[in-house]
């Protein structure tokens, strides 16, 4: 088996058997993903442990090309458990290697090796990052958040004896 046979079976498993796969019901965040060029679509919901900033639980829907689907597929397992920064880090990692920036990392999981052929073909890079740069984009949404938002409890406190 050469190691271009084996990426596309690691390819193909993660596409076929997709872990944490579905969507979270009570998710911190729930953010999508667009790829315009392929097609590909990607949900992911995350429960962050507010304490701890990290990634309790990460689930992902999505459809189109086996590429994006098996990326998001291992993301979620890379990040899954992570701290905020961590899982900022291992995005960071994985860019830079797509675009060829960086030499292979020994930490990163050796599955994401699989997806390093896939640099062969341009267009497919996008496919394979689109996981992880949505993933990027919902902890922003996290970090940015309004906290003011929490303290609307005020706008009910209607005095009913101005009701007519
Ligand atoms: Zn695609």
């Amino acid at each position: 088996m050469t190691m271009e046979d084996l990426s596309r079976e690691i390819i193909l498993d993660h596409y076929q058997n997709p872990r944490n796969h579905g969507r979270l019901e009570h998710p911190t965040l729930a953010n999508r993903g667009h790829n315009p060029l392929c097609g590909d679509e990607i949900e992911i919901s995350v429960g962050i442990d507010e304490d701890g900033q990290l990634i309790r639980e990460i689930a992902f829907t999505g459809r189109g090309c086996s590429i994006s689907q098996a990326s998001a597929s291992m993301m979620t397992e890379v990040v899954k458990g992570q701290k905020l920064d961590e899982a900022e880090a291992a995005v960071k990692r994985f860019t830079q290697r797509m675009a060829n920036r960086e030499p292979p990392p020994p930490e990163l999981e050796e599955e994401l090796d699989a997806l390093q052929g896939v640099k062969k073909y341009p267009a497919r890079v996008k496919c394979a990052l689109l996981p992880w740069t949505t993933l990027r984009e919902t902890v922003d949404m996290y970090r940015h958040r309004d906290p003011s938002s929490d303290s609307d409890d005020d706008d009910f406190s209607v005095d009913c004896a101005d009701a007519p």
